[in-house]
């Protein structure tokens, strides 16, 4: 039997005894009831007795010892003190754990700062001060936009799309770059990490510059060659084993002609990546003129046809979208034979403008579909340099995109097509003048 059991037993069997004590008590003295009334009395004088030490010693257990009591309160002092040895042991153990967690952050290169729900400061590290520069006693319980007032920062918190991480330049803090990442865990709560990128941003730099100066300074050799190319190529009394040759040095030029253009134009394109104000563009006129344009090609699909369902203009910088829409329109015509169809289609509806390109082309093999968009990345190196094509097309609207807040979605299937789309945010959709004032 448990010995909490056998108490138990013990307890009701000295309850029994005390019951029969008194009635035989009583009954010796003429009154068995009062006899068996003053023996539950001093029984319950006993139990309020252990009850009251019981309950001191709860309160003082800290230095006081336990009450020394048998049976059924002996097994009730002795449970709680197990569940206090318990208690105690996982408490150390929280406070080991934190205090782990503690140094480990501390050490960790990166900041880290815990926002509750409010958006207010709950915790963060000693990096995170530093990088941020916040101040442990005063910024806790700080709402972080009123700490961190970039723009930037005010419109990553609140877009909730914490996908990728932003970089900055903070004015209070150190000086360079930081890159901030959220990640959302929890009931609303989130963590922001922040780690210094000026090391990364300024080797960013010093490529793209270099990349900027070699092509601009190729630029003007490449103009002179291609010069005396065409004046070779044009003259009449050029040998006719050197015609092909010539022609040929001819489009090796144009080629790197069109390279360094693409990458002067990237690297334009690069040098910040905020979201281009502008202004409204007619897209009706540009999607006929892109059409012109393929049809003007030496060698073009026989059916090129747009559709443009929305006579709503978007807002951006027109040169920008023009080079972005006609990478696409030049692709979709590139990688499509002869007997092919182009579509381009611009419309508007509640999630904002949309302009695709979609094509009967060659397609694209799902496997190639994410990288599509590096720089030099082509799905067929040969059939891409065969077409004039410098591998950057995709790259330079990725860009245009980016700095515009939109998006590109690329569907293909190899031997079907492709449709590339281009999905532009509400805001940079301006409604026609007429549909403005008719609503107004
Ligand atoms: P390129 O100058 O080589 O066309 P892009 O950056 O414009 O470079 O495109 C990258 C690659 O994506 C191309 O080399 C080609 O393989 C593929 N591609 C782009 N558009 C299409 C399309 N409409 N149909 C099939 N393949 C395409």
């Amino acid at each position: 039997m448990q010995p909490a059991t056998q108490a138990w037993w013990f307890a009701a069997g000295r309850l029994l005894g005390t019951v029969l004590l008194g009635l035989g008590a009583g009954w010796l003295f003429g009154n068995a009831w009062g006899g068996l009334a003053i023996a539950l009395a001093v029984h319950l004088a006993w139990v309020l007795s252990n009850l009251f030490r019981l309950e001191w010693w709860l309160r003082h257990r800290s230095y006081a010892d336990p009450p020394d009591s048998g049976g059924v309160w002996g097994e009730i002092i002795a449970q709680i003190v197990r569940l206090h040895r318990r208690k105690r042991f996982h408490k150390q153990r929280f406070v080991q754990l934190m205090r782990q967690l503690q140094r480990s952050t501390a050490a960790l290169p990166d900041g880290v700062v815990i926002l509750n729900a409010q958006r207010e400061i709950v915790w963060f590290n000693l990096m995170a001060s530093r990088l941020l520069g916040l101040r442990r006693s005063a910024d806790l319980g700080m709402r972080i936009e009123n700490l961190l007032r970039e723009p930037a920062v005010v419109r990553y918190l609140a877009s909730a799309d914490y996908s990728n991480p932003i970089v900055i330049r903070p004015t209070g803090g150190e000086d360079g770059y930081l890159s901030l990442q959220v990640a959302p865990y929890g009931d609303g709560q989130l963590l922001l990490l922040v780690r210094d990128v000026s090391r990364q941003m300024r080797l960013e730099a010093v490529r793209r510059d270099f990349v900027a100066n070699a092509s601009h300074e190729l630029r003007s050799p490449l103009t002179v060659i291609s010069g005396y190319l065409e004046t070779l190529a044009q003259d009449p009394s050029l040998e006719a084993e050197l015609q092909g040759p010539v022609a040929e040095m001819r489009r090796q030029a144009e080629r790197m002609t069109s390279i360094i253009r693409d990458l002067l134009e990237l690297s334009r394109l690069e040098e910040t990546d905020e979201v281009v104000g502008g202004r409204p563009v007619d897209i009706a006129a540009l999607v006929s003129m892109l059409r012109k344009d393929v049809l003007g090609r030496p060698v073009h699909p026989g059916n090129v046809t747009v559709s443009v369902e929305s006579d709503a203009q978007l807002i951006g910088d027109e040169p920008e979208i023009h080079s972005a829409f006609s990478n696409l329109v030049d692709n979709a015509a590139k990688y499509t034979p002869r007997g092919g169809a182009i579509h381009i289609r611009w419309w508007v509806d509640a999630q904002g403008g949309h302009f695709a390109v979609t094509d009967t082309g060659i397609g694209i093999p799902t496997e190639h579909i994410p990288r599509l968009t590096e720089r030099f990345y082509r799905v067929d190196p040969g059939r891409s340099r065969s077409t004039g094509g410098s591998g950057l097309g995709l790259a330079i609207v990725k860009h245009v995109l980016q700095r515009h807040g939109a998006t590109l979605e690329i569907k293909s299937a190899e031997g079907v097509g492709s449709t590339f789309t281009c999905h532009f945010p509400p805001a940079r959709i301006a409604l026609p003048q007429r549909a403005a004032t008719a609503t107004g």
